[in-house]
C-alpha cells in the first residue's frame, strides 16, 4: 500500500501514532508525483527540497507535542493562485512564471500551524479562469480517469493529483465552480465555503467578490478536517466574517432524518446529461432512504446565472489584472520603447487567450456608456438571484442538483466554443454569486467509467448541514479509486500525447 492512498485524516493518525514518520509521508507523495507526473503534469512546481526539510521540523514539532492536528504530517498540494512564501506562485501563467511570494497566504499560514506540508503548488487555468485547465502556460492537466480527458477547471490540478494519489489532499480556489467541477471530473470531494470564511489574503485575485479558498480531498472527513484548519477571521481580509462555528468535523453524524432536502426542477431540463441526471436522482433517493424528505421547487432566474457571473467576474478581473504590468514583478518584454510599449508588450506576451478575453470584456462592461446597461444591471441580478435562494431555504436545510451538466469533456473539444464552455458552469456559480456553500461528492460513474458529482448547497454559514448529508451519502458507497491513482496502466500510459511543461 501507497501512504498517498489514504485519506489525510487516516495518514495524519497514523503519522501520530509513530506507525509513520511525517517524512517518510512527504517522500511517498514525492515518488508518487515523480512517477505520475509526465502523465498527468498536475503540479507546475514541486518543492520536493522543502518539503523534506520542512517534514523533519514538524516531526519534531509532532513528539514534542506542539502539533497535534488531524493533518500534523501530512503532505498537501496547493493551487498555484495561493501564495506561498519562498515558492513560486505563477497562476499558471507566463506573466507571472518566476514570481517568487515574499509572504504566505493566510489559508497556507493557518496548515502550517496545523502542522501540515506543503508538497507543491498545482497546475490551474491561468489566472483561474476556466473549466478545463487546458489554458495553463505549463500545458494542460489529464484527467486520471481517462487521459485523453480534461480535469475539469480551475482547480483540475489540484483534484487530479488527489484522483491520481499524488497527495492525499489539496487546497483550491472556487470563483464560479472551480473546486466543485473539478472534483466532480475527477472523482473526488471539495468544498467551497461560504464568503467570507477562508482568508482571501495571499489568494492572487481573479473576482474578488466571488473568490474562496477551499479543500479537495478523497472524502468528506478529509474536507471537513481540512476546512476546519484553514477557516479564520483575518483582519487583513476585509471580507473576512468572525465565526464561531468552525468545528465542522462535528458536522459527520450520519444522520439526516428529517432533513428537508429541495432539488431545483430547472437543474434537470435542458442540457443535463440524462446519465448525470439519473446519478444525482438516485443519489437523492439514497438521502430519501435514510430518513430526509425530498422536495421539487422552482429556483427561478437559473438561466440568468451564467451572463451575470460572466459580466461580474470577467469586470474585477479587469480590475484585478491591471496590476501585471511588467514594473513591480512578474514577465517584462525584453526590447521596447518608452514605458507605454513597455506596459503594452508585456501584458499583451505575458497573458494568453482567455485571460485577454476576458479583460477585454472586463473593461466594456465597466466602460462609462456601458457600467449601466451590463455590469449594474448584473449586480442587479446578483442580488435577484440570491433572494431565490434566501426564499429555497426558508424551506430547505439543502439544495440538491448535480455539479456540472455532464462528465468530463475531451482535452481539445471544449475551447473551440467559449460560450459553450462557460454554459458548463449553470450549476455552480449561483453559488458564487450568493456566497453560499457548496460541496461536490462522488455519486457515480458514466457508461465510459468517467465520474460523476453531486452538489449539495447550504444556506449561508451552513457548511454543516452540507457535511452532513454529504456524509451521510457517502457512507452508503465505497471510494472509487482512478486508474492513474492504482498505478499507471501501460495501456493508458502510452495513449498520453506528451506536454508542454516549461
Ligand atoms: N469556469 C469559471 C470561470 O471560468 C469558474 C472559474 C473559477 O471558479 N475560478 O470563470
Amino acid at each position: 500500500m501507497n501512504l498517498t492512498s489514504l485519506t489525510a485524516v487516516a495518514l495524519g493518525k497514523k503519522i501520530r501514532a509513530k506507525e509513520v514518520s511525517a517524512a517518510e509521508a512527504a517522500a511517498a507523495a514525492l515518488e508518487e508525483i515523480k512517477k505520475k507526473e509526465p502523465q498527468i503534469n498536475s503540479f507546475v512546481t514541486v518543492d520536493e527540497e522543502g518539503a523534506i526539510e520542512r517534514a523533519k521540523e514538524v516531526q519534531k514539532g509532532i513528539e514534542d507535542g506542539i502539533y497535534t492536528s488531524p493533518l500534523a504530517g501530512v503532505p498537501i498540494a496547493v493551487k498555484d493562485n495561493i501564495c506561498t512564501k519562498g515558492i513560486r506562485t505563477t497562476c499558471s501563467s507566463k506573466i507571472l512564471k518566476n514570481f517568487i511570494p515574499s509572504y504566505m497566504a493566510q489559508a497556507v499560514r493557518n496548515l502550517e500551524k496545523a502542522g501540515a506540508i506543503v508538497i507543491g503548488k498545482t497546475n490551474m487555468d491561468e489566472f483561474a479562469m476556466g473549466s478545463t485547465t487546458e489554458t495553463s502556460y505549463f500545458g494542460a492537466v489529464k484527467n486520471p480517469w481517462n487521459t485523453a480527458h480534461v480535469p475539469g477547471g480551475s482547480s483540475g490540478g489540484s483534484c487530479a493529483a488527489v484522483a491520481a494519489e499524488e497527495c492525499t489532499c489539496a487546497l483550491g480556489s472556487d470563483t464560479g465552480g472551480s473546486i466543485r467541477q473539478p472534483s466532480s471530473f475527477c472523482g473526488v470531494t471539495g468544498i467551497k465555503p461560504t464568503y467570507g470564511t477562508v482568508s482571501r489574503y495571499g489568494l492572487i485575485a481573479y473576482g474578488s467578490s466571488l473568490d474562496q479558498i477551499g479543500p479537495i480531498a478523497k472524502d468528506v472527513t478529509d474536507c471537513a478536517a481540512i476546512l476546519e484548519v484553514i477557516s479564520s477571521y483575518d483582519k487583513k481580509d476585509s471580507t473576512s466574517v468572525r465565526r464561531s462555528d468552525l468545528d465542522f468535523m462535528s458536522a459527520l453524524t450520519d444522520d439526516v432524518s428529517g432533513m428537508k432536502i429541495g432539488i431545483p426542477k430547472d437543474y434537470f431540463g435542458n442540457g443535463l446529461n440524462e446519465e448525470v441526471k439519473q446519478h444525482v436522482l438516485s443519489a437523492a433517493k439514497v438521502l430519501e432512504e435514510k430518513g430526509a424528505i425530498l422536495e421539487a421547487f422552482d429556483l427561478g432566474l437559473v438561466e440568468y446565472a451564467v451572463p451575470a457571473y460572466y459580466v461580474i467576474a470577467c469586470a474585477e478581473a479587469s480590475s484585478n489584472l491591471a496590476r501585471f504590468d511588467g514594473v513591480k514583478y512578474g514577465y517584462r518584454t525584453d526590447d521596447y520603447a518608452g514605458l507605454h510599449q513597455m506596459y503594452k508588450k508585456s501584458r499583451s506576451e505575458g497573458f494568453g487567450p482567455e485571460v485577454k478575453r476576458r479583460i477585454m470584456l472586463g473593461s466594456f462592461v465597466l466602460s462609462s456608456g456601458y457600467y449601466d446597461a451590463y455590469y449594474l444591471k448584473a449586480l442587479r441580478t446578483k442580488a435577484l438571484i440570491k433572494q431565490e435562494f434566501d426564499k429555497a431555504f426558508a424551506k430547505y436545510d439543502v439544495v440538491l442538483g448535480p455539479t456540472a451538466p455532464s462528465t468530463a469533456p475531451e482535452i481539445g473539444s471544449s475551447l473551440e466554443d467559449p460560450m459553450k464552455m462557460y454554459l458548463g458552469d449553470i450549476y455552480t456559480i449561483s453559488v458564487n454569486l450568493a456566497g453560499l456553500p457548496g460541496i461536490s461528492v462522488p455519486c457515480g460513474l458514466d457508461q465510459n467509467g468517467l465520474p460523476i458529482g453531486l452538489q449539495l448547497i447550504g444556506d449561508c454559514f451552513q457548511e454543516k448541514k452540507i457535511i452532513r448529508t454529504a456524509y451521510a451519502f457517502e457512507q452508503t458507497r465505497q471510494y472509487q479509486r482512478s486508474p492513474y491513482g492504482s498505478g499507471i496502466p501501460a495501456d493508458k500510459a502510452a495513449s498520453w500525447k506528451g506536454g508542454d511543461r516549461a
